[in-house]
């Protein structure tokens, strides 16, 4: 299995200040590689880096901020390993929805996922290849109400994925994604005590939201040598939620 170690490697992981971000970077960071922490919150950032050790580093970062992502992404000397990960919802009717939470949620979930992919491939593709890992949801191929910005901006991300993955294999860069069903973080914290909440967990056919050690093996998969003839892939981790009765 050392297809799978990540020594001698270094990966960023964007939004890794909490939940699936962090937890990435725990497992990267054990994995062998050394890890970069990228989000707006440098304090949670920093204690994290504390926490893992072994070469992590943080650094603040809003991905949305254009100037930002090329003076301190494209400025990075060596990036085998990206994960695509910071995003966030804003949960309203489409009747109501504004323009503003419209923008907000594209402009993080897919317009910077484009651009930091952009910018971290131009550093690969002078290395020699890379594996970009984009965190999309199952949202992105079924949908959920009142989520109408978050569910569009997903497909995108499966779109964007498979591009990429299709305009760069030339250059050694491999894309893929991860669509991982629901798990409990600060992205849908108070769901889960809902009426609504507990009826969504009766109908993921394994009866349980995700834990967060469900996502490493694809991560590790999709991320490390072991998937180096995967490109273009979306790799679902959602108990079955997909394949839930109609
Ligand atoms: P979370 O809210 O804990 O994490 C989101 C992270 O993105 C945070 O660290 C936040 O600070 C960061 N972020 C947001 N805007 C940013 C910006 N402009 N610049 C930099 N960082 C920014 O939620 P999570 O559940 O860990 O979400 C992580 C990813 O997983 C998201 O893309 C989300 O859509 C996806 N996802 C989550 C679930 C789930 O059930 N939790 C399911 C499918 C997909």
């Amino acid at each position: 299995m050392s297809s799978l170690s990540l020594e001698g490697k270094v990966a960023l992981v964007t939004g890794a200040s909490s939940g699936l971000g962090a937890h990435f970077a725990r497992v990267l960071a054990d994995a062998g590689a050394e890890v970069i922490l990228a989000a707006r919150r440098i304090d949670a950032l920093e204690k994290l880096a504390a926490e893992i050790g072994k070469g992590a580093r943080p650094l603040a970062l809003d991905v949305t901020d254009r100037t930002a992502v090329e003076s301190l992404l494209g400025s990075l000397p060596r990036l085998d390993i990206l994960v695509n990960n910071a995003g966030i919802t804003k949960p309203a009717p489409a009747l109501d929805l504004t323009e503003a939470d419209w923008d907000s949620v594209l402009d993080i979930n897919l317009k910077a996922v484009f651009h930091v992919a952009q910018v971290c491939a131009r550093v690969m593709k002078d290395a020699g290849g890379g594996s970009i890992v984009n965190i999309a949801s199952i949202l992105g191929l079924r949908q959920a109400g009142a989520l109408l910005p978050y569910n569009v901006s997903k497909a995108g991300v499966i779109q964007l994925t498979k591009t990429l993955a299709l305009e760069w294999a030339r250059y050694g860069i491999r894309v893929n994604a991860l669509a991982p069903g629901y798990f409990a973080t600060e992205i849908n914290a108070g769901f889960w005590e809902t009426d609504a909440g507990q009826a969504m967990m009766k109908r993921i056919p394994q009866r349980r939201l995700g834990e967060l050690p469900d996502l490493d093996g694809p991560l590790l998969l999709l991320a490390s040598d072991a998937s180096r003839y995967m490109t273009g892939s979306v790799i679902e981790v959602d108990g079955g939620h997909l394949v839930s009765t109609l």
